[in-house]
Formats: structure tokens, C-alpha cells, sequence
């Protein structure tokens, strides 16, 4: 039995859309993000090192990043 196989279907989902977190403002990418694990998340937000905004950032898939940009920029 192939079993690398039957894992690579089992947990391909996640892996295979690449997220990624837009500042809804500026259209970056450059997105500081709070350690992961930590308190410190309570505290601190999200915020974009292009155009400081901070708060609830927009997570869009990868390759709809160009489209996402376009609509920002109307
Ligand atoms: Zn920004």
C-alpha cells in the first residue's frame, strides 16, 4: 500500500491554497503579525508596515491577490 499517498490526500487541503493577509487600505502584503502562541496577541494586532493601519486584516488566497488590489484601488 502506498501510504505517503493516502496522507498527501488526507491532509492536502490546507497546504494547497496558500493564504495570505492583505491590509484592506494599501493592498500589502508586508503585514507584521503578532508572535503566534504568545499573550502578547490580546495586545497586539496585526499591522501594516506599509501604511500603519492596524486592525482586522482581509485573509484572500494567493492567487486573488491581484484582484483584491484592483478592488481596493477603485
Ligand atoms: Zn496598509
Amino acid at each position: 500500500m502506498n501510504w505517503n499517498r493516502i496522507a498527501s490526500f488526507l491532509f492536502a487541503k490546507p497546504s494547497r491554497v496558500k493564504m495570505v493577509k492583505v491590509c484592506p487600505h494599501c493592498g500589502s502584503t508586508k503585514i507584521k503579525l503578532p508572535p503566534a502562541g504568545m499573550d502578547l496577541k490580546m495586545t497586539m494586532r496585526d499591522y501594516c508596515q506599509n501604511c500603519k493601519f492596524r486592525g482586522n486584516f482581509a485573509t484572500v488566497e494567493e492567487c486573488k491577490l491581484e484582484d483584491f488590489r484592483k478592488r481596493i484601488n477603485k
